[in-house]
């Protein structure tokens, strides 16, 4: 059983655009956040690697509701929240402080 743990802004992919939520280095490709909120996550490629990264934060309170269900259901929780709440899949997506 793999173990993820939440994710951490010091790791964050570079790509990321300022602001509060951000991907980390985590992230495994599996496209469902892409799928989930496409104008807010993008995916880069790096030679033999690829990824999300937040291409644009969120405005609306349709787009937040948006990443934050796709930070709820991300597999191994590789999106964050910037200095305040973290995202944990381990108690079925609820917020926890972090
Ligand atoms: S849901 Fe998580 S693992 Fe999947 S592409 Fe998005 S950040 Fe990466």
């Amino acid at each position: 059983m793999a173990l993820y743990v939440m994710a951490n802004f010091e790791n964050r992919n570079k790509e990321n655009v300022p602001g509060l939520y951000f991907v980390d280095r985590q992230c495994i490709d599996c496209d469902l956040c892409r799928q989930t909120a496409p104008t807010i996550f993008k995916r880069a490629t790096q030679s033999m690697d690829s990824y999300s990264f937040v291409a644009k934060q969120p405005v609306t309170s349709h787009e937040i509701s948006l990443c934050d269900r796709a930070a709820s259901e991300c597999p191994v929780e590789a999106i964050g929240k910037k200095n305040c709440l973290q995202f944990s899949t381990a108690g079925g997506g609820e917020l926890i402080a972090g």
